[in-house]
């Protein structure tokens, strides 16, 4: 077996440097847990930043892979594939939007959603096309995605970037309708800013943009592609405010780690898309939306959600104590599993011994640790992760 320096040289050497990388090669995976190359194992709090809401190796999802793999992989969308058309109505059925259209990760799902809202603008809306979307948010790494990302950060050095995009501050309505002009088509925005340092607006946000958009003729469209997928403890986020967007954009979770996104909308605007408007050789091939199919019935055969939102609750609370005993805590919050605790120091220290002592966590904005794990966690596991912070925020 090579070893881990060497694996660390061979990256160094042939793969390009998008991402600063802890020193080690993960290289097997069950449940709530994962181990490294040197045998080590680790309490998984990242999830593969929220993609694997059923842990790693889920008997079901690969189950479902593996009969698929060996009876089709992929034909392309120029036939009807019977998974995507399934997949689609499982969708649909548990949401409140009326069609699906299948692609492989968010950056992909959003660029969809923004496509098909400037078709349906340059159609129906005499020809709007500016978006209103909020600072500090996350939307991709595509062009467009990442202009529609309000990060300066993500858009340096890729100029000309593409125009009709206007940000707002985050959690605030009045600036939304204050900079809504004649251009205006569409409002897009995250339930919860997960990237941005899960960011939780005011109980009433959403169904204030809501309300924006319906009394300014605006489309509402919700990144839900960290949210969704029972993240909040409700399928979708949106869900739990009782607000129905136009268009609804999903990702990670999707697959449990198989490249999966789709974006869903309500018919009058999915109308907009005709054969030809949009395409995606992989997007809903039989593979991953076999993996989509075994996420969603898992989800609700073994009541994740509900376990969701009870060790949610719980680690919540064991973070409260801890912040009740350590200074370094500024503050907690969360809703389901997606949680962060903001400290008055730089995180990366704090994940790089957490690491060492067996705990994956993620830092995101310098000092926020955020925690997205599997859905499937345990309050055994919560004691165990709260426990070995502790230590580590102490020392
Ligand atoms: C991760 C993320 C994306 C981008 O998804 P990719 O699969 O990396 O392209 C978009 N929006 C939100 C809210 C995200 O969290």
């Amino acid at each position: 077996m090579i070893k881990t320096e060497e694996l660390i040289a061979l990256s160094d050497r042939y793969v390009m440097s998008t991402y600063k990388r802890f020193p080690i090669v993960l290289s097997r995976g069950l449940g709530v847990h994962l181990w490294d190359n040197d045998g080590k194992q680790y309490l998984d709090l990242v999830g593969g930043i929220a993609v694997c809401a059923l842990g790693h190796s889920h008997p079901r999802v690969v189950e479902a892979l593996k009969r698929q793999l060996e009876l089709l992989t992929h034909v392309s969308n120029l036939y009807h594939i019977e998974n995507q058309i399934h997949l689609a109505q499982l969708l649909v059925e548990n949401s409140c939007l009326d069609k699906v259209f299948f692609c492989n990760s968010g950056a992909e799902a959003n660029e969809a959603a923004i496509k098909l809202a400037r078709k349906y603008g340059s159609e129906k809306m005499e020809g709007k096309y500016e978006i209103i979307t909020m600072q500090d948010s996350f939307h991709g790494r595509t062009l467009a995605t990442v202009t529609a990302t309000g990060q300066a950060k993500f858009h340096a050095g890729f100029a000309p970037l593409p125009e009709g995009f206007r940000y707002v501050p985050y959690n605030d309505l009045a600036a939304i309708e204050a900079a809504v002009t004649d251009r205006t088509l569409a409002v897009m925005v995250e339930p919860i800013q997960g990237e941005g340092g899960v960011i939780i607006p005011a109980p009433g946000y959403l169904p204030g943009i809501r309300r924006i958009c319906d009394q300014r003729g605006l489309l509402m469209i919700v990144d839900e592609v960290q949210t969704g997928m029972g993240r909040t403890g409700t399928l979708f986020a949106c869900e739990a405010e009782e607000v129905v967007p136009d268009m609804i954009t999903l990702a990670k979770a999707m697959g449990n780690g198989f490249p999966i996104g789709a974006l869903l909308a309500v018919e009058r605007i999915a109308a907009a898309f005709v054969p030809g408007s949009h395409g995606s050789t992989f997007g809903g091939n039989p593979l991953a939306t076999a993996a989509g199919i075994a996420v969603l019935e898992t989800f609700f055969d073994e009541g994740i959600l509900d376990n969701c939102r009870r060790v949610g609750a719980y680690f919540l609370e064991r973070l409260a104590e801890l912040k009740a005993k350590n200074a370094k805590v500024k503050e907690v919050r969360g809703k389901g599993l997606i949680i962060a605790l903001e400290l008055t120091v730089p995180g990366a220290d704090i994940v790089l011994e957490c690491l060492k002592r067996g705990l994956l966590i993620n830092c995101t904005g310098g000092n926020v640790l955020r925690f997205v794990p599997p859905l499937i966690l345990t309050k055994t596991n919560v004691d165990k992760a709260v426990g070995i912070l502790a230590e580590v925020l102490e020392a």
